[in-house]
């Protein structure tokens, strides 16, 4: 956009759930500040709603009549040109509006959102005395006589009726005040003046002179100072400054200032003297890559305690050595806490932390730093996928395995799947790196698509933990029944904290009893809006993990009215307290959501750990990830098999993928380490492959599997999800969805034979939050076709859907089949 006359007619992708941008015409006064990347207000419809300026308009649309564009929303852009294709993609791909996939990458706190209020008009003032309306037409004057400027609650219908009659008037807001930088008073010398020629000029003048030569030269040499600052180091400060900028020397300006996110280090990392041979050959790979500027894709299969991360740290240095910025994603917030406190103590304070556990403003800052090239490096979860560096030229995945990066809500995109779409836009390099890579991954390694780097050998040759299976079913000898922490498990906890080394205790369920069964009539407890059973918490509270109901403990049977209810299973809440009684006085702490919600607890619990401060670490999927804490000799998992029960058929990956990164954490430092395993499954595959530490069997066994039943990676799947208030709607409307689905295949006389449709069949929880569920899966050689065939249905049906009260939503590339 250089010549002014391209820019009076715009491509903008409005915020609003429609698949098309729309092209606006820009009145001449806003001409010259517009630019791609910066947000707009623009009429659509009968609103006024937020769009992004995506470029020029299209030539061919120009000629129309088009709508202006009322009011720009920022002094700078938000993006740069480069990320629109990237932004194109992933509407594309995971069928999601291009407008919201922007939104959702934007910084929550800018996106201002506008909503509607109403106000009386006189007409409507003197109707409500008068009286003669409809009883809900009434309510609604009322309601907006009482809450004046608030937002209207839907749905509208009486509000449009209102106003048709002429009793009302619409007004269109933003919500809430966007934050901007936080600004702060500088003072710096005019441009051009010299400090010397001030000096002299003022000659030996007075006595009290020498204080304020002290004082100009402090401005002069700091090139801009906080006004704050200087009145806090001269007493006489601020009439020295009010004398010269009175005089045209100095002048204040307000400039902003970043908000740091707190990012303090939990251990000084070490230099290491030398690079093993591995690391150097991946690190002289990975820069020849860096060097042709191309894109390239590779897959560090390096197992845990490989030095993974120093290999990251050298490729990230040779890239801002080059000139062009990196990112690094790792699967969890508290995780990238955790390595942006390393990777700043090495590199700098060109880094940025982004994740959605900062503060809106911190949030801002970040982004607007990483826009406008201030930061070479940005650490972040599957979030930081979004930055919008100008010119990324390296894309690191830790964990690459991890399904964290999916996310669970539009758009449903996978980070470590995007990064490799962006890096090849970018023409970057992207590195995914793993001790267990992800089938998928290793996979793609196999047939070219990644080049495959191996790290099979621990630093300083430390050896793996060993592991150590412990059947708990309750036939087998020397388990009794009901115990949470097996005979094994007790005694080597005994031990290593008699040798004052730290424990780690895994148990992926929250909680504290599992569920209550009623004696009298065998009915579990469940949560009333949805298909599960309810947890009992500590604080003597029932809850429902999906949709937060609470109650207190019952006393009697909700069906039965029967007294006599047995609490069975056990979560981390109960396993924390048996650690108590079975070992007074030992200092365990527990990290799991329920005990992290404040911002910033799970970093505090893990400093404690780092620290000493705390003997036994007890936790779920959260404590699984990379933190090094030397002194862990024991890592106990308890009832390694709960992944194994999920409906999906990744539970095996799932499986092995977690119980390596449990045992991993043990024996980091230079003492040995063990690991305890209890389960029921001895003899799933999963477990047994995890437990020797065999990535290859596991993966060559598993592969066999998917290919057996057309699984990814040798298939594409998506899932639709049907859900409703109505039992029968919801039924009905997945029945009609699936024949319709069929219909349209059928009508593809050869191409159609390459896609499966199963189902629909009820979700395998067919009730959460009051919603009833139901799936179709679509299965397909490519993922192109199946694409086409949702946007045929979503096109035909979605109306018809609405108007029944039935939600579809598109999930590209399942993960979650629950
Ligand atoms: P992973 O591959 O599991 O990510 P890390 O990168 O965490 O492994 O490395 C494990 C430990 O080894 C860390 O404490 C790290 O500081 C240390 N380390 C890495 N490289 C070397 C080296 N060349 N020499 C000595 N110690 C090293
Ligand atoms: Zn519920």
């Amino acid at each position: 956009m250089t010549a002014s006359r391209n820019r009076s007619c715009l491509r903008v992708a409005v915020s609003l759930p429609v698949t098309d941008t729309y092209s606006y015409t820009v009145p001449k006064l806003l001409i010259a500040q517009i630019r791609v990347g910066m947000r707009v207000r623009v009429p659509f419809g009968e609103r006024t709603v937020t769009g992004y300026v995506l470029g020029e308009a299209p030539s061919l649309e120009i000629r129309q009549p088009l709508k202006e564009i009322t009011d720009i929303l920022d002094p700078f852009p938000l993006f740069h040109e480069n990320m629109i294709p990237f932004f194109e993609w992933i509407s594309r791909y995971y069928l999601h509006p291009i407008g919201l996939v922007i939104k959702n990458a934007l910084p929550g706190g800018i996106n201002t959102d506008t909503y509607r209020s109403a106000v009386i008009t006189p007409a409507g003032a003197g109707r409500l005395e008068k009286g003669g309306l409809l009883f809900a037409e009434k309510e609604c004057l009322l309601w907006v006589k009482d809450h004046p400027g608030a937002r209207l609650p839907r749905p509208l219908h009486t509000v449009y009726r209102l106003r048709e009659k002429g009793l009302l008037e619409l007004v269109d807001r933003i919500a809430k005040n966007p934050p901007r930088p936080l600004l702060r008073r500088f003072i710096k010398a005019r441009n051009g003046i010299q400090l010397e020629e001030i000096v002299e000029g003022r000659g030996s003048a007075r006595s009290g002179a020498r204080d304020e030569a002290v004082f100009l030269e402090r401005v002069l040499s700091s090139g801009g100072i906080l006004q704050s600052e200087i009145c806090r180091e001269f007493g006489n400060g601020r009439y020295l400054l009010d004398k010269w900028v009175r005089r045209g020397v100095l002048e204040c300006v307000d400039a902003p200032v970043y908000r740091n996110p707190a990012g303090e280090l939990i251990a000084p990392p070490v230099l290491p003297e030398v690079l093993l041979e591995q690391q150097t050959s991946a690190i002289e790979f990975l820069n020849s890559r860096l060097r042709r500027e191309r894109f390239s894709a590779c897959l560090l299969h390096g197992i845990t305690g490989s030095g993974k991360t120093e290999v990251y740290l050298r490729v990230i240095e040779e890239m801002i050595r080059r000139g062009r910025q990196a990112i690094l994603m790792v699967p969890e917030i508290s995780l990238a806490s955790y390595m942006y406190g390393l990777f700043r103590s090495r590199l700098g304070d060109r880094i940025s932390l982004y994740h959605s556990g900062l503060s809106r403003g911190e949030r801002y800052d970040q982004w607007i730093r990483a826009v406008r090239g201030e930061v070479d490096l940005v650490v972040g979860p599957r979030s930081a996928i979004w930055a919008p560096l100008p010119d990324p030229g390296l894309i690191i995945v830790d964990e690459e395995h991890d399904t964290a990066y999916k996310q669970e809500n539009p758009p449903r995109y996978q980070a470590r799947d995007a990064a490799v779409v962006r890096a090849r836009m970018e023409k970057a390099v992207v590195l995914l790196g793993s001790g267990t890579p992800s089938i998928q991954s290793y996979h793609h390694s196999h047939c070219g698509r990644y080049h495959l780097l191996q790290m099979a050998e621990r630093v300083e040759r430390r050896r793996l933990p060993e592991i150590e299976m412990v059947d708990m079913r309750p036939e087998t000898e020397g388990s009794e029944k009901g115990e949470i922490i097996g005979r094994r498990l007790r005694e080597a906890i005994r031990e290593e904290l008699g040798n004052q080394n730290q424990v780690l205790l895994f148990l992926n369920r929250r909680g504290f009893h599992r569920l209550y069964v009623c004696l009298t009539c065998g009915k579990t407890i469940q949560c009333p809006n949805c298909d599960v059973a309810l947890i009992h918490h500590q604080d003597n509270c029932l809850r429902c993990h999906y949709c937060g109901f609470h109650s207190v403990l019952y006393t009697r049977c909700p069906s039965c009215s029967g007294r006599r209810l047995k609490p069975y299973g056990f979560g981390t809440e109960r396993l924390e307290a048996e650690l108590h009684r079975l070992f007074p006085g030992v200092r365990v702490a527990r990290m799991d959501t329920d005990s992290t919600k404040k911002k910033g607890s799970a970093f505090e619990i893990l400093k404690k750990f780092g620290a000493g401060e705390i003997d036994v670490l007890v936790g779920t999927q959260m404590i699984t990830k990379g933190y090094d804490f030397p002194n862990v000799t024991l890592v106990g998992v308890l009832a390694a098999d709960l992944s194994l029960g999920f409906p999906d058929f990744r539970a095996g990956e799932r499986t092995f993928h977690i119980l390596s990164q449990v045992a991993g954490r043990a024996g980091r430092g230079t003492k040995k380490g063990r690991v305890i395993v209890q389960t029921f499954n001895v003899d799933h595959y999963a477990i047994k492959t995890a437990v020797s530490h065999d990535y290859e069997a596991f993966f060559a066994q598993e592969m066999e599997l998917r290919e057996a039943l057309g699984y990814p990676p040798f298939s594409h799947m998506t899932c639709l999800r049907i859900k409703g208030n109505s039992k029968e709607e919801t039924a009905e409307a997945a029945r009609f969805l699936g024949e319709a689905m069929r219909g349209i295949v059928a009508g593809w006389p050869k191409r159609g034979k390459e896609i499966k449709i199963l189902g629909p069949a009820e979700a395998p929880l067919f009730r959460v939050k009051g919603k009833y569920r139901w799936q179709i899966l679509v299965k397909g050689d490519q993922a192109a076709l199946i694409r086409h065939l949702v946007e045929a249905l979503e096109g035909l049906f979605k109306g018809r859907l609405q108007s029944r009260g039935v939600q579809l939503s598109v999930d590209v590339d399942c993960y979650q089949m629950s």
